[in-house]
């Protein structure tokens, strides 16, 4: 619990920082966006060829701003009474054809007449959409993403996503949700920290299993409303 907590304030601390450097990097960033566009319609063939690179490059800086940034939209998130099901649901189809065309296919158990979750539900949306998308893509051959949602105990409900990708080292768990901590040639490293963020705003916690070889869970545990409020 310590450990969770002593990250969590230097996710706030470097966040607050990184937010601000993205701020103020997305200006100049859109005046040579706009720049190069210009340029390109007056390239020759070969000098196409770099602008191809150039856009590549300026998407990928483009999405490790829009994560840093979100991190510091203001808290005034409004937190709502969900379905947390209905939630996954949606995320599940979304994700769909990216799943059938790596093979994969996805089974889900979901436990009927669970209570709501007060949550924020494109935050969680994109928690979920993190999530599988590394599963996703640690399974190049396919096989079977399973999503099991239920009662974990009086006070908090379970997602589970597993996958039978080729799971993560043990001295390696410790860095999952570090700032740009990637074993990927195109990855960026902040789609786990920012799940690891808003989960902890919704008073949730992680943990991962993972067998070498096998395959990875990641269980998110998310408090259900206190019924005695009502
Ligand atoms: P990225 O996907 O851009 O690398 P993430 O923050 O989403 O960044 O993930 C960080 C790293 O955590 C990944 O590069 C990978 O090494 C590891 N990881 C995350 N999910 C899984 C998984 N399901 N199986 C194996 N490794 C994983
Ligand atoms: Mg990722």
């Amino acid at each position: 619990m310590e450990e969770r907590l002593k990250k969590s304030d230097t996710l706030n601390v470097l966040g607050q920082l990184a937010a601000g450097i993205a701020h103020e990097v997305r200006n100049p960033m859109t005046a040579v966006k706009g720049f190069i566009q210009l340029l390109e319609s007056s390239m020759d063939k070969e000098h196409s060829m770099y602008f191809n690179i150039i856009s590549t490059e300026l998407a990928r800086i483009d999405s490790i701003i829009n994560e840093f940034l979100f991190l510091s939209k203001p808290q005034a998130v409004k937190y709502m009474e969900n379905d947390i099901i209905i939630i996954m649901r949606e995320t599940v189809k979304l994700l769909n054809a990216q799943a059938l065309l790596n093979n994969i296919q996805f089974r889900t158990y979901y436990e009927y007449g669970l209570p709501s979750i007060l949550c924020e539900g494109n935050q969680l949306k994109k928690v979920f959409i993190n999530i599988i998308k590394n599963a996703i893509e640690v399974m190049p051959k396919g096989g079977f993403i399973t999503i099991t949602i239920q009662s974990f105990n009086e006070d908090s409900v379970k997602v589970s996503i597993e996958d039978e990708g080729g799971g993560i080292q043990e001295d390696k768990l410790d860095k999952l949700g570090q700032p740009f901590f990637t074993t990927k040639e195109r990855g960026n490293g902040l789609g786990l920290m920012v799940s690891y963020k808003i989960i902890d705003e919704h008073k949730g916690s992680v943990k991962v299993d993972s067998i070498e070889g096998k395959g990875t869970t990641f269980n998110i545990y998310l408090p259900k409303i206190n019924q005695k409020i009502f």
